[in-house]
């Protein structure tokens, strides 16, 4: 991709964490292209697929108008979604969108594949950081996404996002997140993640205090689907070790997602603008909560 931002999709998503979903959605802005090439992708239509190399330029008023619109449908917050390679032009959005009326707090969410030169000049400009701290192995890293020098990467970025926004995560009277960080760990099958290793590395950099949240939704997409250590869904066993493990190491402030998560989170984004139309989540808030 060249020098600018497309974006991919803009959507009202309430699959997020629930402090970050709210009762009214997330509002994301999906960046097409990825920094990483993880091949068990979920996103793969828009990170890694020949749509993004066909798509032209998303013009900042373009993505700024996008911003207002799902502030005018409720959205709790705007959360741009593998931002890490648009940065730039992400900003030049949002200093539009603010212009323009924005006021929710702004969401990043990436893969912690993140410099902390490109961080610090988001230092003021995000709220909540939402890192996916997806490895502890760099040969793992460069295998399954490509990645060279991920942990070190990685921890740098994190202990950055914490520096700026600190882990006393602030909320707002429903309870939505304002500022802070909330890390991610995706269990992978095999115990690819290196859980261990990440769970002692943010013990030791941030505390037992920090928000987690332990993710249970990888299931075999993309080229996962013919890769021998990738090519099932996680077993029910290899997630309860996981949350033994968050628990013995005393990590007091994580979000465990449900077991059956991987049915939940299955976007189609050729889709447009409804990537998750056909979810069970889209579903549930469609639905009357009957109160
Ligand atoms: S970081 Fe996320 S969006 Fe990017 S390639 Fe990996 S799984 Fe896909």
């Amino acid at each position: 991709m060249g020098p600018h931002a497309v974006l991919a999709a803009a959507t009202a998503h309430f699959g997020e964490e629930p402090e970050v979903s709210g009762t009214r959605g997330s509002g994301t802005l999906f960046f097409g292209a990825c920094n990483l090439r993880c091949r068990y992708c979920q996103n793969h239509q828009i990170s890694q697929g020949t749509r993004m190399r066909r798509a032209s330029p998303s013009p900042p008023e373009a993505i700024a108008k996008e911003a207002l619109r799902l502030q005018t449908l409720g959205c709790h917050n705007l959360n741009w979604v593998t931002p890490s390679h648009v940065t730039p032009w992400a900003v030049e959005a949002h200093s539009l969108a603010v212009a323009g009326g924005l006021r929710v707090p702004l969401v990043y969410n990436t893969s912690a594949y993140d410099s902390v030169e490109a961080l610090r000049l988001l230092d003021g400009v995000v709220d909540v950081y939402l890192p996916d701290l997806r490895y502890s192995d760099d040969d793992t890293a460069r295998r399954l996404s490509g990645a060279e020098g991920y942990v070190a990467a990685s921890r740098a970025a994190i202990v950055e996002m914490a520096r700026q926004v600190g882990v006393d995560n602030e909320h707002a009277p429903d309870g939505t997140i304002r500022r802070g960080l909330i890390v991610r760990l995706l269990v992978l099958p095999n115990d690819l993640a290196g859980l261990r290793e990440s769970l002692a590395f943010l013990r030791d950099a941030l505390g037992t205090g920090v928000r987690l949240a332990l993710m249970s939704q990888y299931f075999p997409a993309h080229r996962a689907r013919t890769d021998p250590l990738l090519s099932r869904p996680l077993h029910h066993g290899e997630y309860h070790r996981a949350i033994t493990l968050l628990e013995r190491m005393g990590f007091d402030n994580a979000l465990v997602q449900a077991p059956e998560a991987s049915e939940f989170y299955r976007p189609d984004f050729e889709r447009g603008d409804e990537p998750f139309a056909d979810s069970p989540l889209a579903r549930l808030a469609r639905e009357p909560s009957g109160s």
